[in-house]
């Protein structure tokens, strides 16, 4: 079946960017694996390929494409190539929506030409120690005193916690009301080098070991008025509002790695001898990798229909924990198949499979776990 999404602006984008990956990461990637973080300096070479300023309008410094689509081939190319670019995916993908759509025209001013070189490179900080699924029972808190905001809490499991200069911060600025527990939160865009901000330990994570998941702890951070996003307390609707592109992001990412896992394992299977006959000759192996493809095939359609609705404005909170549930459930079943088929070897992180597995194993659990994706199919089937 024809690919619809993408046309010849977008496959010019992709070989450009499969030959920064092939010369810039690839080469370096099992140091970077080693270490459990990438070079700061990936950021800035990716800046200036331009991948921070895409979405991001032209008066601020960027391309001004109102579109997920480079994104998505972000997610393609990487997946191919094996690697990942850091914790930088939450740079754009997290952040940026928050910031397109609530900064003031003097905080996109002050925030976004720094964005776009990587000079200030951004997270999102949700989750807390106690408050994972349920975000509304978050414990940070952020006090007016005079002209700043005063935080005080703890956040866990910040992507690019390490090496961000801001954090977009989740906390409460009033109590939750009685008939509605989500009221009371704000959003705010906290320096990282401020008084009182200290980024904790960089977690040592099954998978996704180059990016930089950190826990950060906020002990009487002063946060000027300037830097609260939208409007006081209403933090949850902005949530709300964003989680469809980043469920959207992980999805796609999921059905990347699935294809990329089937191409890895077909590349295997050919050239790998036993019996006096590759792996490839057993019917087996056939099925399997037929099996697998179909899949694939099916989480790409469904990845690229949730596209072209988030570009359209269309894609519902439901729509996307459905893509969400569909695309991860996909790649961890075909990621296992295609690992399977490469027998031992298959376990050895020298191998791509074996880190794509560990590093697919999050897809169900972060950006909202696949049972509460569920819980949000089921409500909205009326349920
Ligand atoms: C590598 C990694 C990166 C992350 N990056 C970020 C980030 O950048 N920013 C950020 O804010 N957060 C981030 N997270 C946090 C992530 O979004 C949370 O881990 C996730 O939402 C789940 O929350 P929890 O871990 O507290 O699990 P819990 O909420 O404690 O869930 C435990 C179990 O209970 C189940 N459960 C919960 N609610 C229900 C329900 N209603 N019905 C049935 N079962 C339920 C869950 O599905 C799960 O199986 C990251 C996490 C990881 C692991």
């Amino acid at each position: 079946m024809h690919r619809t999404v993408y046309d010849e602006d977008h496959e010019s984008f992709r070989q450009t960017l499969r030959a920064f990956i092939d010369a810039e990461v690839v080469p370096h990637y099992d140091e970077w694996f080693q270490a459990g973080i990438v070079p700061r300096e990936l950021y800035t070479k990716l800046a200036e390929l331009g991948i921070f300023g895409i979405e991001v309008p032209e008066e601020y410094g960027g391309a001004g494409i109102e579109s997920h689509k480079f994104t998505a081939i972000q997610y393609e190319e990487t997946a191919r190539a094996g690697v990942t670019f850091g914790g930088s995916g939450v740079h754009v993908l997290l952040a940026l929506p928050y910031i397109k759509m609530l900064a003031t025209e003097e905080q996109k001013q002050r925030y976004l030409p720094n964005f776009v070189s990587a000079e200030e490179m951004w997270a999102l900080a949700m989750t807390e120690p106690g408050a994972g699924s349920d975000l509304a029972g978050m414990r940070t808190t952020a006090k007016r005193d005079g002209d700043h905001y005063v935080l005080n809490g703890a956040k866990t499991f910040i992507t690019g916690g390490v090496l961000a200069d801001r954090v977009i911060v989740c906390a409460r600025t009033s109590p939750p009301r009685d008939d509605d527990r989500r009221f009371g939160i704000s959003l705010f865009a906290v320096d990282a080098h401020s008084d009182g901000y200290t980024v904790g330990r960089k977690l040592d994570k099954l998978g996704l070991r180059t990016s930089d998941t950190a826990e950060l702890s906020f002990e009487d951070v002063r946060v000027p008025v300037e830097d609260l996003l939208g409007e006081e307390n209403q933090g949850f609707s902005y949530l709300g509002r964003n989680l469809p592109s980043e469920r959207w992001g992980i999805a796609h990412g999921a059905y990347a790695q699935a294809e990329a896992a089937v191409r890895f394992a077909k590349d295997y299977v050919q050239q790998r001898t036993i019996f006096g006959k590759t792996v490839a000759s057993f019917q087996n192996t056939k099925f399997e990798l037929a099996a697998c493809k179909a899949e694939v095939d099916a989480a790409q359609a469904v990845a690229d229909r949730a596209l072209e609705a988030l570009d359209a404005g269309e894609l519902t909170p439901a729509e996307a924990a459905s893509a969400k549930v569909f695309c991860t459930e996909v790649a961890h079943r075909v990621i296992d198949r295609c690992l399977q088929l490469h027998g031992g070897y298959g376990f050895i992180n020298e191998y791509p499979i074996a880190r794509l597995y560990a590093d697919n194993r999050v897809n169900r659990i972060y950006g909202g776990t696949t049972e509460v994706m569920k819980t949000i199919i089921a409500k909205d089937m009326g349920l």
